[in-house]
């Protein structure tokens, strides 16, 4: 069992307790210990078998009684029992914002409602607006909620999807009969949310495959099995939460034209075929031919030049342009995540975050940046613990000793600091001024109209002490919609102040997205890749933010952090004045 999975139950265990109206104290236990689980460098099969969960800090005796036993006999009747008591639309309902698990348990309870059409039906009806501690204006919330819901349906995000569809993948590729086999779909595409995964093999043995796909572990159903094609799903580690799976089978002849019709998008595919027709041939997932014969291609690549045509990296499959950049030699040279030399907008424990300052510059150096940036949140937000000028001086005092522990990372003092109501900053210029930059963000009051939100911003970016405006829209993905916002009028405030903007790379956010990087780089405005981590697992979530990044266009040089550090630093110096 991986740690993915031990943490995955720990978390539902703590949600489960919730339900139960268990006090938090101990729910907060089990979700600690998944945190701490994740956060492992090692395999937890191993930590478990040489009795090293209690040097794990966070977790208890009883807790590392209970992983032992997760660990060793691959099963928890505690967890089980648990379970049992729950009915698995609860879960469900957990989903909306507006919701808790005191909420849920209530609903429950006082009406039965255990399934979100239950719960749609008593909003209707009215039932929940009467609830004691609920209120129309919960019910109201409740009803926006399950339609957004509705409105997602089964999607994934990105970063659990590629999780699951390379779980798939690695075994895939040790598959008897296997000549190539690939990633295709929107996976391929990196969308930021994902239907399904779809699986691409060439072989001679089409039945072999198929026989060897669906009795892979994880797969809790096999929807259909045919000779070239099946689907199942697979277990997304959340009870009762799968995620469908196709894997198809061509020959090795025609796997090239498979590989790029299964990527799409449909839309780019369409005007590839029209394309093609100008040329008298026809292209489809099996062959590109003209009258009278085929035109053999080896690669994907080879489809394109056969159409006078660069080849199309699969993020720019989106009809936006490709084909026409692509036949005038055009195509941007996509930025890689090799080119980032470092990052900003971390969170350490001072605020928010999970590790310490120095745990957090460890892994950096380890992954290699040249230099890190930390920014934690600001005095006004509370709830994440934000700094006060008091802590900032403190915490820079840690940087400075830590910076001299550290020769070979430059550790950039940073913050990210609210932008208030009224579009004001959390701190006085005073304040502003001893950090090396300022990233503003918007974390509250997220409800003001779209003007109000847009001139909040704008204001925002013309403050002289503002670097960059951080997660744009403050969209989750497939939890809420970002708040009201003119984004092209942002863009163009940020041009005239000479503002850069973020991309953030955490798979939740994916904001500034891909759409507006394409416009962002249209009038030359600086991105800037951040993890928004909160541990030192996220530094890592960077590569997200380079998939968002190579959908929008985004070559190395468009991005700020692909800069050497002496010229970051420059810059930097030069901007804070
Ligand atoms: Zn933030
Ligand atoms: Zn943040």
């Amino acid at each position: 069992m991986d740690k993915e999975k031990v943490a995955a139950i720990l978390d539902e265990i703590g949600t489960l307790l919730a339900l139960q109206g268990e006090n938090p104290f101990r729910c907060n236990a089990y979700h600690n210990a998944a945190r701490a689980i994740l956060q492992l460098e090692e395999d937890i099969g191993r930590v478990v078998r040489e009795g090293r969960l209690k040097d794990v800090p966070g977790i208890g005796s009883t807790l590392q009684e209970k992983i032992t036993t997760l660990v060793t006999t691959g099963r928890l009747p505690f967890y089980e029992e648990l379970q049992a008591k729950t009915p698995a639309g609860l879960l469900e309902l957990l989903k909306l914002p507006s919701l808790g698990p005191k909420k849920v348990k209530a609903l429950y309870e006082e009406l039965g409602v255990d399934s979100p059409e239950r719960l749609k039906s008593a909003c209707e009806e009215g039932k929940v607006a009467s609830l004691k501690g609920f209120g129309a204006k919960t019910q109201q919330k409740i009803l926006e909620g399950l339609e957004f819901l509705n409105r997602m349906g089964q999607r994934v995000r990105l970063d659990e999807a590629l999780a699951l569809a390379t779980a798939l993948i690695e075994r895939v590729r040790e598959f008897k009969g296997v000549i190539r086999y690939e990633l295709c779909g929107s996976l391929r595409r990196r969308r930021e949310t994902i239907a399904d995964i779809d699986i691409l093999v060439s072989s001679t043995k089409p039945k072999l495959i198929m026989d060897q796909f669906v009795e892979l572990p994880g797969i809790v159903r096999v929807l259909a099995k045919g000779d070239t094609r099946s689907s199942v799903e697979v277990d997304r580690g959340v009870r009762g939460l799968t995620m469908q799976a196709d894997l198809r089978v061509v020959t090795d002849e025609q796997f090239p034209f498979a590989q790029h019709y299964f990527t799409g998008s449909k839309e780019h595919n369409i005007a590839m075929r029209a394309r093609a027709q100008q040329y008298g041939l026809k292209l489809n997932e099996y062959e590109l031919s003209g009258p009278k014969k085929r035109i053999a291609c080896k690669e994907e690549a080879d489809i394109f030049a056969a159409l006078d045509l660069d080849y199309i990296p699969p993020e720019l499959r989106e009809m936006t342009g490709e084909i026409e950049a692509a036949a005038e030699h055009r195509l941007p040279v996509l930025i890689e995540e090799a080119d980032l030399r470092g990052t900003f907008h971390c969170h350490t424990n001072w605020s928010d975050g999970h590790n310490s300052l120095e745990e957090m510059v460890q892994r950096a150096r380890q992954i290699g940046l040249e230099y890190f940036g930390i920014g934690d949140h600001s005095q006004s937000l509370t709830v994440a613990r934000g700094l006060t000028p008091e802590r900032i001086k403190l915490q820079h005092a840690e940087i400075d000793k830590l910076q001299k522990k550290f020769k070979d990372i430059r550790i950039l003092k940073g913050t990210e600091c609210d932008i208030l109501p009224d579009g004001s900053l959390d701190f006085s210029d005073e304040v502003l001024s001893t950090f090396d930059y300022v990233v503003a963000s918007v974390h509250t009051h997220f409800n003001l109209s779209e003007s109000e939100m847009t001139a909040r911003i704008i204001k925002a970016l013309s403050h002289p002490k503002v670097t960059m405006l951080g997660h744009a829209t403050g969209r989750l993905l497939l939890q809420r919609d970002g708040y009201k916002v003119d984004l092209e009028a942002v863009l163009q405030a940020a041009k005239k102040h000479n503002k850069m903007i973020e991309i953030n790379a955490h798979p939740r956010r994916l904001d500034l997205d891909w759409i507006h990087c394409k416009r962002a780089k249209a009038l030359g405005i600086p991105l800037v890749i951040n993890p928004d981590a909160h541990s030192t697992a996220d530094i890592s979530l960077l590569s997200f933010g380079v998939s968002v990044a190579r959908r929008g266009w985004l070559e190395k040089e468009n991005v700020f952090n692909t800069k050497p550090v002496k010229q970051v630093i420059q810059e930097l110096k030069r901007r804070m004045g």
